[in-house]
C-alpha cells in the first residue's frame, strides 16, 4: 500500500448529529452507536475505496455467504479520552494484526494496514465528542468482517466487508460475579479456530453459558477439550488465579485467545515484583487451593471489563466463595493499567497512542 491511500477515505457526514439525543450518563453496553461508521469491501481480489459514513442499516441479500458459513471475524477495543479531552486508543496495532491471524484462519483476505488504521482513527476523531469522561468510562469499537457473496455454495466467498463502529461505553459492571469451571461442553480444540476471534466460537458457547447463568454462574470457565483436566478461558476473558502469592494464567494456544490485556497484564505483573507463572493449570490445584485456603483471587481479563474479580467458584458439585483480599492483585493491576489508559501516568511501553 502506498500513502496515497490516506488521500482515497471518502467521508460522507452525518446532516445533523444524533448525540443530543443521547444520555451519555443512562448506557447499556453496545446498543447505541455514533453518528459515523468505516466501511470498507473487497470485491473480487480488490479493496475498494474506503468509506465513512452515517451510521446505517445496510441491506445484503438473504444468500450472503456470512449467513450461511459464518465466515466472520471480529475484534474489541476501546478509545479513552484524558481530563484535557486527548483521544488514546491501546495498543490498536495488536488488534489490526489479530484481526488479520483470525482472517486467515477462516480464509479470508487480509485487511491493508492503512486502510484499517486509517478508518479507525479518523471514525474515533470524528465521532470523539461521544465518548464519555466518567470513570472507567470509554469509547468502545468494534470491527466485524464479514463474507459478503451472494451464493450459497459452500466455498470461502469472493467479497467481504469490514465495518467498524463504535458505541460510548460507561464503567462495566456485572455485579457480584461467579463462575462455574465446564466439565462437559467445550469451546474450542486442538486444530480449531479457538484462537481466532470467530464470531462462530461465540454461537457455540451461548448454549452452555445460558445454563450455567440458570444456576447463577454468569460465566463459564472452559477447559481443554480432551480431559477437561485444565482451565483454558472465560470465552470473552482470559483467566488469572491467585494461589497464595502466585499468579497463574493458562498459555495461550490454537484453543484459547491471546487476549490484549491479559498480555499487557504479564508485563506489568513483572515490571511490578508480582509473581507470575504461565503454564498449564489443572482445575484439581485450583480446587485444592480452595479447601485448604490458599486459592486467594480468580479473575477475568478482557477489553470490556478490564480486568473482572470472581467472588464464587464452581466445580461439578463443589462450591466456594473467595475470600475478601486487601490490595488484590486484581485492584492492583486493574488501576496501573487504566492510568496508562487515561494517560494519568508516564506510558513506558508505547501501549497508549494518541488519536486526537
Ligand atoms: C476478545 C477475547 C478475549 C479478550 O481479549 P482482549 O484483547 O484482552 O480484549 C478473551 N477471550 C476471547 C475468547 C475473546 O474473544
Amino acid at each position: 500500500m502506498t500513502s496515497n491511500t490516506q488521500t482515497k477515505l471518502k467521508i460522507e457526514k452525518i446532516k445533523q448529529s444524533k448525540l443530543p439525543q443521547v444520555d451519555l450518563s443512562n448506557l447499556v453496553f453496545g446498543k447505541v452507536f455514533t453518528d459515523h461508521m468505516f466501511l470498507l469491501d473487497y470485491v473480487d481480489g480488490t479493496w475498494q475505496t474506503p468509506r465513512i459514513m452515517p451510521y446505517q442499516a445496510l441491506p445484503y441479500e438473504p444468500s450472503a455467504k456470512v449467513f450461511h458459513y459464518g465466515q466472520a471475524v471480529f475484534e474489541g477495543m476501546k478509545a479513552y479520552k484524558d481530563k484535557d479531552g486527548n483521544v488514546f486508543l491501546f495498543r490498536p496495532e495488536e488488534n489490526f494484526e489479530r484481526i488479520n491471524r483470525s482472517a486467515a484462519r477462516l480464509g479470508m483476505p487480509e485487511i491493508p494496514k492503512e486502510y484499517f488504521m486509517e478508518g479507525l482513527t479518523t471514525l474515533v476523531s470524528m465521532d470523539s465528542d461521544w465518548i464519555p469522561t466518567g470513570d472507567g468510562e470509554s469509547l468502545y469499537l468494534r470491527p466485524v468482517y464479514i463474507a459478503t457473496e451472494n451464493a450459497v455454495a459452500a466455498s470461502p466467498s469472493t467479497s467481504y466487508r469490514l465495518m467498524i463502529m463504535a458505541s460510548p461505553a460507561q464503567k462495566y459492571y456485572s455485579g457480584e460475579v461467579k463462575v462455574k469451571i465446564e466439565d462437559k461442553y467445550s469451546r474450542s480444540c486442538d486444530g480449531g479456530v479457538g484462537f481466532a476471534k470467530a464470531a462462530g466460537n461465540y454461537a457455540a458457547q451461548f448454549y452452555p453459558t445460558e445454563k450455567a447463568k440458570a444456576e447463577g454462574f454468569l460465566q463459564i470457565i472452559w477447559t481443554d477439550s480432551k480431559e477437561h483436566k485444565y482451565v483454558e478461558e472465560a470465552g470473552t476473558m482470559n483467566m488469572f488465579f491467585r494461589i497464595g502469592d502466585k499468579l497463574l494464567t493458562a498459555p495461550t494456544s490454537e484453543r484459547i485467545l491471546p487476549g490484549i490485556t491479559r498480555k499487557s497484564i504479564l508485563q506489568l505483573a513483572e515490571d511490578n515484583g508480582i509473581d507470575f507463572e504461565v503454564r498449564p493449570v489443572e482445575v484439581a490445584e485450583i480446587i485444592d487451593a480452595a479447601k485448604n485456603g490458599n486459592l486467594k483471587e480468580i479473575f477475568g481479563a478482557g477489553t470490556a471489563a478490564t480486568i473482572l474479580p470472581i467472588i464464587g467458584v464452581k466445580y461439578k458439585d463443589y462450591y466456594t466463595d473467595l475470600p475478601e483480599v486487601k490490595n488484590s492483585y486484581a485492584d492492583r493491576l486493574k488501576k496501573m493499567l487504566m492510568d496508562i489508559q487515561y494517560n494519568k501516568v508516564n506510558d513506558p511501553y508505547g501501549w497508549r497512542v494518541k488519536v486526537k
